[in-house]
Parts: C-alpha cells; sequence; structure tokens
C-alpha cells in the first residue's frame, strides 16, 4: 500500500500550518518525519489520519482518495495513528486498552484473529504479558508508550503512523522504542514517524522528509540526511549519546543501531 499526498494544506481557524505537502510512504517502507517543535508535524500526522481536515491537496491510499472520509473509516481502510503523548486508557486495564485498538474491526474481524493479535503484539512486548490484567496506570511511561503502539497494532495497520514515541522516555527507553520500532517495519506495513529524536528515526528511516515552518524543506534517504552538514547542524543535537553516523549503506546503518539498541543479556 502507498500513501501519497499531493499539495496538502491544513491548518487551525483561518491560518494554514501545513503548506503544499508532497509526500509518500510505501508498503514496507520506514518514512521519517523531522523538525524543530512547532514545525507542524503533529499537524501533518493528524490531517493524514483525519483528525484535521485537509483543507487542499489530495491525499491518496494506492491511488484512491481518503481525504473526504473520516478518521475512522481510515482506521477501517489500515491507516492507524498512535497519538503523541501515548494516551492510553489509565483505568482500563492493558487487555481492554488493547482490545479497544480492535474495536474498528469488530465487524468483520472472527474472534480468532483478535487472540492472534494479542499473542502477537504480546510476543512483541513480552514486558506487557503479565500485566494484562492490571490497569494501565500501573505501568511505566515506557510500557504505556508499548502499550500506545500494541493498541495501534491491534487494528491491523498498513499504514502506521507514530507521533512523537520517544517523547518524555528516559534514555533507555527510547532506545527500546526506536528497536521496536525498526523491527515493525516488515509484512509490507508502511510506517510514518514524526519524531524529535532526528538522530535515531533517521538511522532507522528508508526515507525521511524535514518539516520547516509547515513545509517540505528537504527530503532524502535517512542516510542522505544524516550525513547533510546543514541537517546535522540543526536537528542532530538531540540524542547525541548513540553514534550512528558511519558512511555505509542503509542496511548497515540499521543493524549497527539495532546491535546498540538491543540491550545486553
Ligand atoms: P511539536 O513537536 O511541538 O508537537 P510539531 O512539529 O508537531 O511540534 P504542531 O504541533 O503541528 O508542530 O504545531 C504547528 C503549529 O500549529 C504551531 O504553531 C502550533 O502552535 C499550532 N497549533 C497546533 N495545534 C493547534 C491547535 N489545536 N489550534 C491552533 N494552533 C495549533
Amino acid at each position: 500500500m502507498t500513501l501519497a499526498l499531493q499539495g496538502v494544506c491544513a491548518g487551525y481557524g483561518t491560518g494554514d500550518v501545513i503548506h503544499d505537502i508532497e509526500l509518500t510512504v510505501g508498503a514496507g517502507e520506514i518514512v521519517a518525519l523531522v523538525g524543530a517543535n512547532g514545525a507542524g508535524k503533529s499537524t501533518l500526522v493528524k490531517t493524514i489520519s483525519g483528525l484535521i481536515p485537509a483543507r487542499r491537496g489530495a491525499i491518496s491510499l494506492d491511488g484512491a482518495r481518503i481525504d473526504r472520509d473520516s478518521a475512522r473509516a481510515r482506521v477501517r481502510l489500515g491507516v492507524v495513528q498512535v497519538p503523541e503523548g501515548r494516551q492510553v486508557f489509565a483505568g482500563l486495564s492493558v487487555r481492554e486498552n488493547l482490545r479497544l485498538g480492535a474495536y474498528a474491526r469488530t465487524r468483520d474481524a472472527a474472534p480468532a484473529q483478535f487472540a492472534d493479535s494479542m499473542t502477537a503484539v504480546g510476543a512483541l512486548f513480552p514486558a506487557l504479558v503479565p500485566r494484562f490484567d492490571e490497569p494501565a496506570a500501573n505501568l511505566s511511561g515506557g510500557q504505556q508508550q508499548m502499550l500506545a503502539i500494541g493498541r495501534g497494532l491491534m487494528a491491523n495497520p498498513r499504514m502506521l503512523i507514530l507521533d512523537e514515541p520517544s517523547l518524555g522516555l528516559a534514555p533507555v527507553l527510547v532506545a527500546e522504542i526506536f528497536r521496536l520500532i525498526a523491527s515493525l517495519r516488515g509484512e509490507g506495513r508502511g510506517i510514518l514517524l514524526s519524531e524529535q529524536n532526528a538522530r535515531l528515526s533517521l538511522a532507522i528511516a528508508d526515507r525521511a522528509y524535514v518539516v520547516e515552518n509547515g513545509r517540505i524543506a528537504l527530503s532524502g534517504t535517512g542516510q542522505e540526511l544524516l550525513n547533510n552538514p546543514e541537517v546535522a547542524a540543526r536537528y542532530l543535537g538531540v540524542g547525541k549519546g548513540v553514534s550512528v553516523t558511519e558512511g555505509g549503506e542503509q542496511a548497515r546503518l540499521t543493524a549497527r543501531l539495532k546491535t546498540i539498541l538491543t540491550p545486553s543479556p
């Protein structure tokens, strides 16, 4: 599945915040959006998921327009956003939060498919399994982020949109979340990752776009942008602790990142 934006503008009140956005995310790709606080990344991802209407331009999935569809209809088509700030339901159990993720497909999915999804999410986040019956409020910040991603995966996304998944997490958990996101790339799922931690997101991204003042200022492979001096000067201050700037192919970089991020036994 390919997500494509052409000439998309959106905003709040009378003003546009994002302007003439041209962007694609293909099947099996991780595409990063990097940019400063307030550049418009959240506005852009909310426009894609249908939380904010596109005022101009087209958003399409495999060529079919979705920009007039409701957010819920987009979820049913496979476009699923994991919102910024985790936003799990603190008073519900971990299991109930995950079931809510599958809500949009309750009409079409057989119970066995839920069970399979729960098993898959459990395999991806083993730390959550013993806590399935506890309130989500009991989880640590990192575990809540894992739950938020797991809840998104329960909707069986073909295009998963992650808004600032590392926000507010301790560095060790940031590393864990990025390792996990890199592992979600398979199965033909496209991933759009909006992140302030440009260094880590470019390291795991196949391609990336730099957003400045609501416009796409630059785009390229994750590696190209990592090696771009302008990008380095402006955006690579965050996440200095993990070095991923060596040359080489993206696959090698990703493999190296995974090694760095995999906790030692
Ligand atoms: P951040 O990392 O801080 O979320 P961002 O790149 O995601 O930054 P946005 O949240 O999209 O940026 O914000 C872009 C601009 O839109 C900012 O100037 C912000 O003040 C404005 N904005 C965001 N949400 C609203 C809203 N609900 N109403 C009015 N203006 C808003």
